[in-house]
């Protein structure tokens, strides 16, 4: 598929610029799986001061952090709270009942966030006949639920909820440094009661790979252990970890622009006749807007724009995501809305 001019599909669509490039290609590295690569080493010092823990494990994917965190904190047959709409619920090919064996007990919340009332309604005394529940998991910022950043006494209350039950916690921090540059929280902040929480590079960092997964010396022993088991561990991964050494340089606190940029984007939309969009929901890089002009739907509205440059994510019949990122600037937003505006003034 030739890039499409303006690809607002997702944050992952970033390409290595080549400055990041250049780093990579000059990277020191050594065998990983031995400990011996010492650009990915100091990458996991690096993350594990960034999420003020004792110790962070790199790995290939986010999707890899969460069920390893999963497998780590639970047995077969636990169970485990989130929202929802959580990435581990739809989008992980089930790896948490495949790898971890855990049941998903969803908690209908708002934005992809709840708040310990609503956690408190589901938690309940252990009972012999159902799922031992072993831990809460909140996505920060969080995907299906708009990119929302969940606000910091609420993330500490459901913690603090979930440990007085006798449960652990875990953050999915696919964006949680969207959340920091959007808040002015830092990451440690925000991770603070989180018994384990990961970082995505892949996304709005922009570098080719990799996920730092950070907690306890204990859990990163045992999420090493798994790491081995499910063949993540690299051999000269320092190639990629330099990219990521480079995104944090870099990369990080440019994220503010994604968010001015989504922030425009929802203004533009909200002016466009057929389609909905709440421009105050956006508070980092993510903007889903609705369709109400009944010529369109999601799938060929996307298909029209796309055929003029513009690429959006279809997310159900008539709800569409736009992602702000890196390779995004103030001329592909001003492209997008005058592509949308256009094609919603007329017929598929
Ligand atoms: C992208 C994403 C993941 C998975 O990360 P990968 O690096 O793509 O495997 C997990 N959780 C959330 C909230 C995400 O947005």
């Amino acid at each position: 598929m030739p890039v499409p001019a303006v690809d607002l599909f997702s944050d992952t669509k970033t390409r290595p610029t080549a400055a990041m490039r250049a780093v990579m290609a000059a990277a020191e590295v050594g065998d990983e799986r031995a400990g011996e690569d010492p650009t990915v080493r100091a990458l996991e010092e690096r993350g594990a001061a960034l999420l003020g823990k004792d110790a962070a494990l790199y790995l290939p994917s986010g999707t890899m952090c969460n069920e390893i965190a999963l497998a780590v904190h639970c047995r077969p047959g636990e169970a485990v709270l989130c929202e929802a709409g959580a990435h581990i619920v739809g989008f992980e090919a089930g790896g948490a009942g495949a790898l971890a064996g855990v049941m998903l007990e969803p908690i209908a919340g708002h934005r992809g966030m709840f708040d310990a009332g609503q956690l408190g309604v589901h938690l309940r005394q252990d009972n012999l006949q159902a799922p031992l529940q072993r831990l809460v998991s909140v996505e920060n910022t969080t995907n299906l639920g708009g990119g929302a950043v969940w606000p910091l006494q609420q993330l500490r209350a459901v913690a603090a909820a979930a440990h007085a039950a006798g449960l652990v916690t875990h953050m999915d921090g696919a964006r949680l440094l969207n959340a920091m540059v959007a808040h002015g929280v830092s990451a440690a902040d925000f991770a603070q009661d989180y018994d384990s929480v990961w970082i995505d590079f892949s996304k709005g960092l922009g570098a080719p790979g990799g996920a730092l997964l950070a907690g306890t010396h204990t859990f990163i022993r045992e999420a090493r252990r798994w790491q081995l088991r499910i063949g993540g561990a690299m051999r000269q991964g320092g190639i990629i970890a330099a990219a990521c050494h480079y995104a944090l340089d870099h990369h990080m606190a440019r994220l503010a622009e994604d968010h001015v940029r989504a922030r425009r984007l929802a203004a533009g939309l909200a002016q466009v006749p057929g389609l909905t969009v709440d421009p105050a929901a956006v508070e980092t890089n993510l903007v889903y807007f609705g369709i109400t002009a009944p010529q369109w739907d999601a799938r060929t509205l996307a298909a029209a724009a796309l055929a003029h440059g513009v690429r959006l994510c279809p997310m159900g019949v008539r709800r569409v995501r736009a992602v702000t990122h890196l390779d995004v600037d103030d001329d592909g937003i001003a492209q997008a809305l005058r592509v949308l505006a256009r094609l919603l003034h007329g017929r598929p």
